[in-house]
This record gives structure tokens, C-alpha cells and sequence, in this order.
């Protein structure tokens, strides 16, 4: 009982080892891979990257011009940005926010 008693003090009196996320964001560290980004203006719609991509997540319509990823597949791996012969993507630091329901990141560049 005293022991207990003991653990629910320690318990209460002591720094919480969780965050209330979203409201309080950790800091990413510094090799964190988060959030992809597609800089369509120098995107060629090669499809390399839709073809790496190991969730296949990622879709490219050359003739629309659209790139499109669904970040709920994708595992933030980072091959897509690696794989990319004109360097347009990246992976920010910080991990996309959450959201209330599924949404598709669509960029839209002009036909080549
Ligand atoms: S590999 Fe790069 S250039 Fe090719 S479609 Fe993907 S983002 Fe665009
Ligand atoms: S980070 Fe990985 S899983 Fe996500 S789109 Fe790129 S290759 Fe696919």
C-alpha cells in the first residue's frame, strides 16, 4: 500500500512522458524525413517516381501535367526524392498535420 500510495505521487508530481498532440508538436530531429513536396515547376512528369515508389502511392498523367500522392499510403521512405532525375522533391522536416478525413496531394504544372 505504501509502495503504491508512493508510485501514484511520483506519478503526479512528475513531468508527463507524453504530449498532447497536435496541440504540442515535438520538434523534429534533424534527419527527420516528414511532409513530401513536389516543386511542379521543374517536375517533366517522367513517372520515375510513381515507378519506385514501394506503396504506389504516387500517380503521374504526362498529358494532364498532374503529379498526385496519397499521403495516407505513402511511409515517408524517401526513394521517390532519391529516384527523381530533376530534383523537385523533397521531404520537409516537419510531419504533415493531422486530418479530420483523406485528402489527395495533387499538383498541377504545365504540359510539356
Ligand atoms: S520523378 Fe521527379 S520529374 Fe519525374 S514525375 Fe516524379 S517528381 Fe516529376
Ligand atoms: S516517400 Fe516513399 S512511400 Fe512516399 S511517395 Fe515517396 S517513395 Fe512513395
Amino acid at each position: 500500500m505504501l509502495k503504491m500510495t508512493a508510485n501514484i505521487l511520483r506519478t503526479l508530481f512528475s513531468k508527463k512522458p507524453t504530449r498532447l498532440y497536435p496541440i504540442e508538436v515535438r520538434t523534429p530531429f534533424e534527419i527527420a524525413r516528414g511532409k513530401l513536396v513536389n516543386e511542379i515547376e521543374n517536375c517533366n512528369f517522367c513517372s520515375i517516381c510513381a515507378l519506385k515508389c514501394p506503396s504506389q502511392c504516387i500517380s503521374v498523367d504526362k498529358k494532364a501535367a498532374t503529379w498526385t500522392c496519397d499521403p495516407f499510403a505513402c511511409v515517408y521512405c524517401g526513394i521517390c526524392v532519391e529516384a527523381c532525375p530533376f530534383k523537385c522533391l523533397h521531404q520537409e522536416q516537419a510531419q504533415r498535420r493531422p486530418a479530420y478525413e483523406r485528402q489527395i496531394l495533387l499538383k498541377k504544372g504545365l504540359p510539356h
